[in-house]
């Protein structure tokens, strides 16, 4: 990871889903034509990586060839090296694309997934929650089955919990959209889940600087109809403050049309909270 840099430049889209992601459409090779066409520098496809056992039916998958099939090397094998050919391709047009996965992260599924990331090349590991007590809360065919049972503190509670064991876990490079539990959050709980990180994200924020482990700027959240991304920029504030690196933008596009959205002023918000003060001394 160390060897990445730069991808907060405004020209770079680290999170992106081609259609092997089952929720996205869009072939890698039409993303990278995307990507040229808008100017940017690097892609780095993420395709869902889903492998919680309780879930198989749900999200268990990977399309190929058109197919979704259950998740196993071979599916993903088939994905790196598809990726790896448009590296090679791209190569000479100036676009650099890496090969990456968004990692559904769980405790129960830790081991394995330490030893099926272990066996891929892989430039770059996003770790997600998306899931808590296995209902997707990011899905807003679901999200209300996990609302209805849980107080707003017990639902930030329980995801800055299973964040910081993500962030401890050793398999990420970045963690994806910090408080992405806002994405249909907001909406059921009211305003109140704007500041309700203050309570519990310490720790979770301790725990991606002990283990170097950077954060992303998701520009989806502004699609998904929010006023800021994620994170917000008081938790970006408090990021900064850590000394945590905003090592990654990504527009979490699941459709080509959406490729690089908002990049740029996500790379604006990135300078004007870390940098500024350098600028102003020049
Ligand atoms: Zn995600
Ligand atoms: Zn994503």
């Amino acid at each position: 990871m160390d060897k990445l840099k730069g991808l907060t430049d405004g020209y770079s889209d680290f999170h992106v889903h081609p259609d092997y992601s089952k929720d996205a459409s869009g072939s890698v090779d039409e993303y990278c034509q995307k990507a040229l066409e808008l100017g940017l520098k690097r892609i780095c496809f993420t395709t869902h990586y889903d492998t919680d056992p309780q879930r198989k039916k749900i999200d268990y998958f990977m399309r190929v060839d058109g197919k979704l099939k259950l998740l196993s090397f071979e599916v993903v094998k088939r994905y790196i090296d598809d990726v790896k050919v448009a590296k090679s391709k791209y190569l000479s047009s100036g676009l650099e694309v890496y090969v990456g996965l968004e990692v559904d992260y769980a405790l129960h599924i830790e081991e394995n997934l330490r030893s099926e990331l272990a066996k891929l090349d892989l430039d770059f590991v996003l770790g997600a929650i998306h899931c808590l007590d296995h209902i997707a809360i990011t899905a807003s065919s679901e999200a209300h089955q996990y609302f209805e049972r849980k107080t707003l503190k017990e639902y930030i509670k329980e995801y800055f919990k299973v964040f910081t064991q993500a962030s401890s876990s050793g398999l990420f490079d970045c963690m994806a959209h910090l408080d992405g539990y806002k994405k249909y959050g907001l909406k059921f709980y009211g305003n109140e889940i704007l500041s309700a990180h203050r309570e519990f994200i310490e720790p979770a924020l301790d725990a991606l600087v002990k283990n170097n482990v950077g954060i992303e700027i998701n520009t989806s959240a502004k699609r998904k109809g929010q006023d800021e991304f994620y994170p917000s920029k008081e938790i970006l504030y408090m990021v900064k403050e850590k000394g945590i690196e905003v090592v990654a933008i990504g527009s979490d596009a699941h459709r080509v049309e959406d490729l690089g959205k908002d990049i740029e002023e996500a790379a604006k918000l990135v300078g004007d909270i870390y940098y500024q003060k350098n600028k102003i001394k020049k």
